[in-house]
């Protein structure tokens, strides 16, 4: 029987750095220092091959042209493979998963994303664990089908559907949380998987889309936040999209200053995608006085999704879609899972 085959993706990362000699901080190095790092790489029973993006990045430098960068790897080398693992760093990972679970649309082979807190060559570095588990995850079959099929984060012990993520932690091992979603398997003694979590294989064509608009902003409201500041953002030249992080189930103030703001952007084509705050629990427009005007002035309800999830979708959709009834549609809908129906 033919051996299965990754490709592991290096991108970058704490678990490829070392500590630079001089200024004491923590620099990417080489990927062939990994493999020597982890000789149980080539215990592994699956055929691993690996592709390094040319100068590796901290994570905090991610862009929407390695995003692209990453997407054309797994799409050249689709029909090659069985299985991606990336590595990454931290810091931005839930982002990028985001993205290519958008990216990817339709994909039916596992792109799971790992990295580490600990750099892979220091003795108590939780990136060895790391790498095996999403190694052997990215790889594991059923009836001669990957039991995953999308894109997801590895990281201590749990896989998590990459575009539900949000990193909490910048000590623990366990950096990741998935608060409206639980995880699609836990890696103990055996790896369980949560069957009825996970994607089924999708009927759709798979198909790489790598334009993404990038006209985007968050802005995250606060008590006591000016008209100054909020006006800046709206009127940003060439502003296509604002992530609106709210508070509880999807609130604002409701000063007439700001409603007014709202609608004024509106009215010049400016997307607004209403997120809240909490990490966990649902955007519900109307539910409150203080977000009843949301509905009518055609803010869009980003229900459960990440602040991560909703600015990658902003950036994809608007991309993709040019009228207003497919941005609004596809905006309010679940496109790969990244929110609740
Ligand atoms: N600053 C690092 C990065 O995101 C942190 C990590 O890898 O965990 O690239």
């Amino acid at each position: 029987m033919k051996k299965t085959s990754i490709l592991l993706i290096y991108t970058g990362g704490t678990i490829g750095m070392i500590e630079d000699f001089e200024s004491k901080t923590l620099i990417p190095f080489d990927f062939e220092i990994i493999e020597n790092l982890v000789p149980e790489l080539k215990k592994i029973e699956v055929n691993i091959e690996t592709i390094s993006f040319e100068t590796p990045i901290d994570s905090s430098d991610m862009d929407i042209i390695s995003w692209k960068k990453m997407a054309t790897i797994v799409k050249d080398n689709y029909e090659n493979y069985d299985g991606f693992v990336i590595l990454h760093g931290s810091d931005t990972m839930s982002y990028t998963a985001s993205a290519l679970s958008f990216m990817l649309k339709g994909i039916n082979k596992p792109v799971i994303l790992t990295g580490s807190q600990l750099p892979i060559g220091t003795i108590r570095t939780d990136g060895k664990e790391n790498l095996i588990t999403a190694i052997e995850i990215a790889a594991a079959k059923e009836n001669g089908e990957p039991k995953v099929q999308e894109v997801c984060i590895y990281f201590e012990n749990d896989l998590y559907r990459g575009n539900r993520t949000s990193k909490v932690n910048a000590e623990d091992f366990e950096a990741f949380n998935s608060f409206n979603y639980l995880p699609l398997a836990e890696a103990g003694v055996h790896i369980k998987y949560n069957k009825n979590k996970i994607h089924k294989r999708k009927k759709e064509a798979f198909e790489v889309f790598t334009e993404l608009e990038e006209n985007v902003v968050i802005l995250k409201l606060f008590p006591g936040i000016t008209k100054e500041v909020v006006q800046a953002i709206f009127r940003i030249e060439g502003l296509k999209g604002v992530v609106m992080e709210t508070y509880g189930s999807g609130n604002a103030t409701t000063k007439k200053w700001f409603l007014d703001e709202l609608r004024i952007a509106i009215d010049k084509e400016i997307t607004i995608f209403n997120v809240t705050q909490c990490l966990a629990g649902s955007v519900i427009q109307g539910k409150y006085e203080t977000s009843s005007a949301f509905n009518e002035l055609g803010i869009i309800s980003g229900k459960d999704i990440t602040t991560e999830a909703a600015i990658t979708k902003m950036m994809y959709v608007l991309a993709k879609y040019k009228t207003k009834t497919q941005i609004k549609s596809k905006l309010a809908t679940s496109l790969a899972g990244e929110m609740s129906k």
